[in-house]
């Protein structure tokens, strides 16, 4: 009999169930979440409360990674994870609760990975050296943690994990809001992730007794979701329980959180400016915060949920109207969320807001507020809300389950009742929904006044500071220089030694007889979803039952081309792709503008009505699930993309809506340049991420800066386009939407149109003729034009990478982040393309090769290579690091060593490289409407059988180890090398410098630039 006994079995509608378990031994519990999928996650969780910000939980986060009793080396449980159809294993640490994570393709290398994974977190080794190079140490310079090594999974250093977030606007609002809210002793008042100025003080012993206090097997909850066979699942648990009870008995437990001291209301309003750091002072961002009902209380929670959706969830719902769908917007994004907590607290925030306005949108939210009290709720527009977030919700369910209810289950862990009964409201009722639409317009405005008005707030205005930039610069400078003295020389050459001894006792080699006891799953374990395409004109080589279903249906002939893809859903997805190679150049720049317009433009339907923008976004949220708009789908670039949920039985009208989105809609200047401010006002945010503008100066480089979408509408070249369209709307209206309906003319040629539709097609009365009834037919259609390949638009820099590339300087950011790109194989059925990307996870894998000389050395973040085949090349990206040359010289030596058989890859990490790339081949498929997506882009936009990943998967595993070489001479070396590579640096300015030098002595010839001058 198993130690396990079942404490409530829940059944829901969604074909998903739920068992909770507990330990009679332990009390350990484990929640088992039933989805039918390939992929099976684990959330196993500990509730943690810190009264102080020395950042126990989140050092302990880092710290369970560094070995456990059975196991103690370091990486063993990712080499293991690697190994198990896993691409490693993460961990977040929230201020109530510290939860690590896996995701398997297939259950058999879940089980087996379980347990390891269980004595990691209950009996990490907690060393003294792991410690001291993981969490924080002093190197031989004089600097602070060896700056990286214990951030999350990816990253190991906790104090440059903090260096690089504290202070983030978002992190020095949060805190000021929690220092505010929250008294001293409460654990929601903490910064969990421990500050800087704390983490270089937290010794070892204080970690140890809080992972005494809190990783208890009382505390713990294994939450599993996939599929998973209950009694296969308890041969693993219950001799681990075994152990884990032979360990002795615990004092009693007291509950994080809901066994302490319950939240005080706040007495009265407060309002603070918050300064962090930024040279760019024009954005900044508002945070109002309250305290809401009890965690118990679940109507009251989803009711607030739901009168947010209403205040913010589109271009006409009252705030959005009030302060973004305007001439001067105030900002650009609105969000109101529910922190989860014993008493929950309510965070409305305001994404760019211009600095001048910080203090009159506190006011004009209040303003707002008022005015709803007396004017009231628009109870049609709630109706649809109501009705709107119903179907999200079902549609959540099929589209990401495993975090769905792995939400609901870590929440229940942390403050449910232990009987289960909590969890069973969250997971399984909608039937507030029902009680919602009964609600009268006076109980609606009773929530607004007595949780928004009557209810003392806190108002942060986080403002940026072009001084207070150079002020931490400066003094974290001084600080380091003071250290560096106090130290001398002599106690920095000790320092320097009692770093290499620690990283010396840390780095103990894993006995390679662990690794090969680990058996490698197999692939028939993973159950693949089962997706039927048909096409509008019947072909040859679909002979199904979809097929056979939509040649019956003969009623018209339709003269566009449109696939179906079948699959078990409660929605349909009607998506139409549309080719820009028409486009011509002049007219390219505008056409974001165009599809962020695409949605809230006023329409003259076929019968004459006509509905104002207001109404038509009305029109279509009571009519659709979701609809977006985008562009580039997986890397083909000349492709634009709208598309539309709806429920099942809304076929017609989304066709119906579709047309009219498409032929019918009117531009107004008006519209337009409301568009296209918020466009440009999001560019400030975007210009701060490091990443991101490393991608976009790279693209600069290798797209055709006429003919290219990566070019033309990149941001960097969008904030050149964007206030010359505002001017032209402003001083020439007609002339602007001249442009803009000869933009869309063209574009809307139904030869450009290639349209997609997946769900329930069986289902579907008359799948392919309702077109003819809804849909504009136009006869004597063009041959359909063919799709852009992403390699006509490169330049001859795109397609022969060589000696080009900037070091640009970004004053936002703290670190630097690079990109390095080569010539790849640009043809799917390349027989290098298996070995090489089974190369390349051997190389950046977790624990892998650059794991170890680069990112366990703490050079960065993360690294990693990318294949991208539709465009033939392959990038070397660096994440967040100090030194980007740094880690190009780690990475460039390693390489070369590999090439000259210098250093021997480890045979033993083939498997886990292999089991790694077949977990990212099946996760493109992991859910329903992904695997029907992929249907898509297999077959129509690559022009590939639909069975191409599977078949990619056999020849993964084919692959041999004598294969790896000549890919590494063929492809990997020239990425490091100045004649074959493009190198693209974003830097904070500080490190330009040095970085630029080091780059020179190999060739490198890298220009600074400032980001304003790389496009003129
Ligand atoms: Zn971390």
């Amino acid at each position: 009999m198993s130690n396990f006994r079942i404490i409530r079995t829940i059944e829901t509608k969604f074909g998903i169930n739920v068992v909770k378990y507990k330990s009679n031994r332990t009390s350990l519990s484990a929640i088992l979440v039933d989805i039918e999928a390939p992929l099976v996650s684990g959330f196993f969780t500990i509730p943690t409360e810190a009264t102080d910000d020395d950042g126990c939980p989140h050092t302990l986060e880092h710290l369970v990674f560094l070995g456990s009793e059975l196991y103690p080396y370091k990486g063993v449980l990712d080499t293991l994870a690697n190994r198990a159809f896993a691409q490693g294993t993460n961990a977040w640490t929230e201020t109530d609760h510290t939860c690590y994570t896996i995701t398997t393709a297939g259950s058999e290398g879940f089980l087996k990975l379980l347990p390891i994974y269980v004595d990691h977190i209950l009996y990490p080794t907690l060393t003294e050296s792991g410690h001291y190079t993981e969490v924080h140490h002093i190197n031989g310079k004089g600097e602070d943690a060896g700056v990286y090594s214990i951030y999350f999974k990816n990253y190991r250093v906790v104090y440059s994990e903090m260096q690089g977030r504290q202070n983030t606007c978002d992190s020095r609002v949060t805190l000021q809001y929690q220092r505010l809210m929250y008294p001293e002793g409460c654990g929601y008042r903490s910064e969990t992730g421990g500050l800087m100025e704390c983490l270089r003080h937290l010794g070892v012993e204080k970690i140890r007794q809080y992972h005494h206090d809190y990783y208890r097997p009382d505390n713990l909850c294994l939450i599993i979701t996939g599929k998973v066979s209950h009694s296969e699942l308890f041969k693993v648990l219950d001799p681990l329980d075994d152990r884990i009870a032979s360990k002795g008995n615990l004092p009693p437990r007291k509950r994080p959180f809901v066994d302490s001291a319950p939240i005080a209301l706040l007495e009265k309003s407060i309002q603070e400016t918050v300064e962090f750091p930024d040279e760019d002072e024009s954005m900044g961002q508002v945070v109002i915060a309250w305290l809401g009902p009890t965690i118990d209380k679940f109507l009251d929670l989803r009711t607030l949920e739901i009168l947010y959706e209403y205040l913010s969830d589109s271009a006409v719902s009252v705030l959005q109207k009030e302060f973004v769908e305007i001439e001067e917007p105030l900002c650009t994004d609105i969000d109101i969320s529910i922190n989860e907590q014993t008493r929950t607290a309510i965070l409305a925030t305001f994404e760019n807001v211009p600095t001048e306005e910080l203090e009159d949108l506190v006011t004009g939210l209040f303003d707002v507020f008022k005015r709803i009290v007396n004017e009231g709720i628009d109870m049609e527009r709630m109706k649809s809300v109501i009705q709107r977030d119903r179907l999200k919700t079902l549609d959540e369910i099929e589209v990401d389950p495993h975090n769905v209810f792995s939400g609901h289950c870590i929440v229940d862990h942390v403050y449910g009742k232990e009987t289960g009964e909590d969890l069973e409201i969250a997971v399984k009722d909608l039937s507030y929904y029902d009680q919602l639409l009964n609600f009268s317009e006076g109980q609606w405005i009773e929530y607004l006044k007595k949780y928004h008005i009557d209810n003392p707030h806190i108002a942060l205005l986080g403002c940026p500071s072009a001084k207070f930039s150079k002020k931490l610069i400066d003094d974290e400078l001084k600080r380091v220089e003071k250290q560096r003295e106090t130290l001398g020389p002599e106690k920095l050459k000790e320092l320097e030694k009692q770093l290499g001894k620690a990283k010396e006792l840390n780095e103990s080699p894993i006995p390679p007889q662990i690794i090969e006891n680990f058996p490698v799953p197999s692939v028939e374990s993973i159950t693949f979803i089962n997706v039927i395409t048909g096409r509008n004109k019947s072909e040859e080589k679909y002979k199904n039952i979809v097929q056979d279903y939509l040649d019956r249906d003969n009623l018209a002939d339709i003269p566009y081309f449109i696939q179906f893809d079948h699959i078990n859903s409660a929605f349909v997805t009607i998506s139409i792709h549309i080719t820009t190679a028409s486009i011509p150049d002049h007219l390219r720049p505008y056409l974001e503008i165009y599809l962020e317009s695409f949605y809230s433009l006023p329409l003259n339907r076929p019968n004459g009505e006509h509905l104002t923008f207001e109404q038509l976004v009305n029109e279509l949220n009571k009519d659709t699930v979701s609809y977006e708009h985008n562009w580039g789908v997986r890397g083909f670039e000349g492709m634009i993309c709208f598309s539309i949920k709806v429920e099942a039985s809304k076929y017609a009208t989304g066709i119906q809506w579709l047309r009219d989105l498409l032929w019918n809609t009117e531009f107004t200047a008006e519209r337009l340049k409301i568009c296209a401010t918020k466009l440009l006002n999001d560019i400030p945010q975007t210009k701060r991420d490091g990443y991101q503008m490393a991608i976009n100066v790279l693209q600069t480089i290798q797209y055709d800066r006429l003919r290219s979408n990566k070019y033309v509408l990149g941001t960097l070249n969008q904030e050149k386009v964007l206030p010359e369209a505002i001017k032209l709307l402003e001083k020439n209206p007609n002339k602007a939407i001249e442009m803009f309906a000869k933009l869309k003319e063209i574009l809307i040629s139904p030869e450009n149109f290639r349209i997609h539709v997946s769900g329930d097609i069986m289902k579907l009365p008359n799948p392919k003729s309702t077109w003819a009834e809804y849909f504009k037919i136009i006869p004597d259609i063009k041959p359909l034009s063919p799709i852009p390949s992403p390699q006509s638009v490169l330049t001859e820099s795109g397609h022969s990478p060589g000696n080009k590339g900037y070091i640009v300087k970004l004053p936002a950011i703290e670190n630097s982040f690079a990109i390095h790109s080569t010539k790849g194989p640009n043809t799917f059925d390349s027989p290098d393309l298996a070995p090489l990307l089974v190369l390349c996870e051997l190389l950046h894998i977790m624990e892998g090769v650059f794991w170890r000389v680069i990112r366990g050395q703490g050079l960065a973040y993360s690294v990693w290579l990318k294949v991208t085949v539709e465009t033939g090349i392959i990038q070397f990206s660096t994440y967040k690091s100090p030194d980007a040359y740094k880690v190009y010289d780690q990475a460039r030596k390693i390489v070369n060593d590999l090439a000259s058989k210098k250093v021997e890859f480890d045979k033993s990490e083939l498997e886990g490289a292999k089991s790694g790339v077949i977990y990212g081949l099946v996760s493109k498929e992991d859910n329903i409407q992904k695997a029907a997506a992929e249907s898509f882009v297999l077959q129509v936009l690559n022009n590939l059988d639909s069975g191409f990943n599977k078949k990619l998967i056999s020849r993964v595993q084919a692959v041999k180890f004598e294969d790896l070489h000549a890919m590494l001479i063929k492809y990997i070396t020239k990425l490091y090398m100045p004649e074959t590579s493009n190198v693209i640096v974003i830097s904070t300015p500080g490190k330009v410098k040095d970085i630029q030098e080091g780059f020179n002595t190999h060739g490198f010839n890298l220009e600074v630039k400032s980001l304003d001058k790389v496009i003129n």
